[in-house]
């Protein structure tokens, strides 16, 4: 009874200097014993067909970071006191796995979203872990079920990293147990037939986020009180929100994208490419960021301006009456660009032009081309991590 009190007094006085970190070398695998049928790659419906296994991590307050597991796909067995059913101790990352021109595997910028998940998972009290070491853990699991990427361009594995907290306790505080897993999802192009711009209502009587609050971190809990407002403006014939915010009418995103506008400038007559700034409100989006760095690298100063700055629906508004409005679209990961057609505001309609006899305007076709041949590895980039 002793020693067993003093060991762990003893183990405990060690304190964070004795938590484990996350550990790509203690990797554990155990591999199906029952892999599963493959779906023809034209019947692939995104997030709903997964492949042989996740990866599992555990963590707890003694001891840190456990030993990875890579294991079958299959259910979690977490009471039902868990904080993350009941506080919403759970956020995630979206990324993914292509099959390059070379036949390597790699990722785009997965640095990225290994710091982004970090920034998400301690604002909710839950563990920090080593993304370098994610990296290569998410590098094993995708050899592993390397079979299920399907072969062809605008085919590849989306990946899908989630930190929950799995304490059993009602009690609100910081979780004493955690869980660290990646599931994946093969995954077909998300334009089958080209591109397919998508008109947009623009919302400002519900608030997707807002200063001092967390809208940029990538927690469930801003997700879900987003549907009801996405199936209000369906039912008028809008397929996503384009959220609006403050006296301002400041656009800050679109669905769960990024948010670009193009604009003819007044004064210059250049086209300023516009998305809004990084403060607070909005989701530091990778595909965001790839954008506006190859932007400023690729479209000549001449005749471009690329802006991080505030642009109001008003603006844009009297930019489509003058002939000013180029183009706008949505970014992010599953789609890169997702063209916008039209945009409904207090009933007012705002026609955005596209190219003829195209769904989308020539900038979104170009950072589409852009960001796909970094992926596929057809000009080769540092962006593009090998796996293999
Ligand atoms: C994930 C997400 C994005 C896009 O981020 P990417 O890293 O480019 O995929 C943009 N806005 C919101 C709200 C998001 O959740």
């Amino acid at each position: 009874m002793f020693r067993l009190k003093s060991n762990s007094l003893c183990s405990r006085s060690l304190g964070k200097r004795g938590l484990a970190d996350l550990s790509a070398a203690a990797l554990q695998i155990a591999r199906t014993k029952s892999p599963k049928k493959k779906l023809p790659k034209d019947q692939l419906d995104f997030g709903r067909t997964f492949i042989d296994h996740m990866l599992k991590i555990n963590w707890n307050s003694t001891d840190g970071w456990q030993a990875p597991q890579i294991e079958a796909h299959g259910p979690l067995v977490l009471d039902p006191s868990a904080a993350v059913f009941h506080y919403a101790f759970e956020c995630f990352e979206g990324l993914k796995a292509y099959r390059a021109v070379d036949g390597s595997l790699r990722l785009f910028r997965p640095d990225k979203n290994m710091a982004r998940l970090n920034k998400s998972s301690t604002r909710i009290a839950l563990p920090s872990f080593n993304g370098q070491e994610l990296i290569k853990l998410i590098g094993e699991l995708v050899k592993l079920d390397q079979d299920w990427i399907p072969e062809g361009q605008g085919y590849s594995l989306y990946l899908r990293p989630n930190m929950i907290g799995t304490e059993a306790a009602l009690g609100v505080h910081k979780p004493s147990d955690a869980m660290l897993y990646v599931i994946a999802s093969p995954v077909g192009p998300y334009y089958k037939t080209g591109f397919k711009a998508v008109r947009l209502e623009a919302t400002d009587n519900v608030v997707r986020a807002w200063p001092g609050g967390v809208g940029d971190k990538k927690l469930g809990a801003n997700y879900a009180p987003c549907i009801v407002p996405q199936a209000e403006a369906e039912k008028r014939g809008f397929q996503q929100n384009l959220w609006i915010f403050g006296p301002e009418k400041h656009i800050t995103e679109v669905g769960t994208m990024n948010a670009f506008f193009v604009v003819k400038d007044k004064s210059t007559g250049k086209n300023e490419l516009i998305t809004a700034p990084l403060d607070g409100t909005i989701l530091e989006g990778v595909t965001r960021d790839s954008i506006l760095a190859l932007a400023r690298e690729r479209l000549s100063s001449d005749e471009w301006i690329v802006s991080e700055r505030y642009a109001s629906i008003l603006d844009i508004a009297e930019a489509a009456k003058e002939g000013r409005l180029v183009e706008a679209f949505g970014a992010g990961t599953a789609a890169i660009v997702s063209p916008i057609k039209y945009i409904e505001y207090h009933g007012q309609g705002i026609d955005i032009p596209l190219q003829e006899g195209k769904e989308a305007g020539k900038l979104t076709e170009t950072i589409l081309k852009w960001i796909t041949d970094i992926q596929y590895g057809i000009e080769e980039h540092p962006w593009s991590v090998r796996i293999n």
